[in-house]
């Protein structure tokens, strides 16, 4: 009989922080597709592989962590939750506290947010407040009510959510028997970056649990290759960035929280982390939809714009295991889709109610 995937936490509860008495919040969040990407495997001599975390309930990779930092907040007592956000932190956010009884606060940047992320948090009944300022400058805020004020912070920031998403690894591991030879991945505010190297360094070992040891899993962990938009590239530049700019607005942050562990995720795993521009992103974006038969939202293409810059460059390797985690749905973000190159929007063709003048339109003949 087909097996119900029960989340995160269940599926992997001896390899996160909590025990048997946990009270589980969870809409079923994980267990996301591996999807071979046939044509960027054509192109870089690679298997290529897509982790599609848009499958995920509120559309983004960012449900893994919230299954664990909404859990953790209810555990704690809380009865209210607050987070930053540049979008899908305010959708997984909002809907995780709905399933817990919790009320949900987010503060979300002024201007750049999609409709689709918008649209979850109200749905979801968070109280939604637009700060004059930018994601970094809310994040600042979340801090620092989650530090003075009686509300729980759920941000990467909060350890339960890096918890959360090393499973992401786990399930790569899982699906291909063992770890890639490369991790690619989008960079924003970088809790995800180090997510990933905490759960492929944790598999690749033996690991102690409450109830003894597990064997290792994966006989090796992946370089890790992360890309951030050019215009909000910190850690290409060095040091933060004070006005970050990128129509991919899920990883327009100037000031990443996890910096120290995203430097180290890199170094370890002998990685990088370079830009992309917002061309390429966009280019990779169409080449997920129209090539993969993937559609994601503009900041989850970078990982995707990075390998393919890489490969122009002669710098992939062929003959080798890849995987891309893009990180949401394309219908969060839907309008890049109906851009047409030059910048048009694409317009329907309009034809009468009548099957010869469709046929003719669609160049068909009679048979
Ligand atoms: C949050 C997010 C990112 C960036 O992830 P970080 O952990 O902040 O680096 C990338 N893409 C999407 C769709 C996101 O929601």
């Amino acid at each position: 009989m087909a097996h119900q995937w029960r989340g995160v936490i269940r599926e992997y509860a001896d390899r996160l922080p909590v025990t048997e008495a946990t009270k589980v919040i969870t809409l079923g969040e994980g267990g996301t597709p591996l999807v071979h990407a046939q044509k960027l495997s054509e192109l870089t001599g690679s298997e290529v592989y897509l982790k599609v975390e848009g499958m995920n309930p509120t559309g983004s990779f960012k449900d893994r962590g919230m299954t664990m930092a909404m859990t953790a907040a209810v555990e704690a007592g809380a009865k209210a939750v607050v987070c930053a956000s540049t979008g899908n932190t305010s959708a997984s956010a909002a809907a995780y506290a709905t399933a817990a009884g919790l009320k949900c606060a987010v503060l979300v940047p002024e201007g750049k947010i999609s409709m689709g992320k918008l649209s979850q948090a109200i749905a979801h009944g968070a109280t939604l407040l637009q700060v004059d300022g930018n994601f970094d400058n809310c994040l600042d805020i979340a801090r620092k009510l989650g530090e003075a004020y009686p509300v729980f912070l759920v941000n990467s920031v909060n350890p339960a959510r890096i918890q959360g998403q090393k499973t992401g690894a786990f399930e790569v591991v899982d699906s291909l028997g063992d770890a890639p030879d490369i991790h690619v991945l989008p960079v924003g505010n970088a809790g995800n970056i180090s997510a990933y190297w905490k759960g492929y360094k944790e598999y690749s070992a033996p690991f102690e649990t409450a109830n003894g040891t597990l064997p290792a899993v994966s006989t090796k962990t992946p370089i890790m290759w992360g890309f951030q938009a050019a215009g909000a590239a910190p850690f290409v530049a060095g040091h933060p960035i004070t006005e970050p700019d990128t129509i991919a607005t899920a990883i327009r942050i100037g000031n990443p929280a996890s910096w120290d562990t995203a430097v180290a995720a890199r170094d370890e795993s002998g990685g990088l982390i370079e830009a992309v521009t917002d061309d390429e992103i966009l280019a990779a974006h169409r080449w997920l939809s129209a090539k993969e038969g993937v559609f994601v939202e503009p900041g989850s293409a970078a990982g995707v714009a990075g390998l393919i810059k890489k490969h122009a460059a002669g710098e992939v390797p062929a003959g080798k295991t890849i995987v891309i985690t893009v990180t949401g749905h394309g219908l969060k973000d839907p309008q890049w889709a109906l851009r047409t190159e030059d910048g048009s929007d694409v317009q329907p063709v309009k034809v009468p109610n009548d099957v010869v003048t469709v046929a003719a339109e669609l160049g068909l003949e009679e048979n």
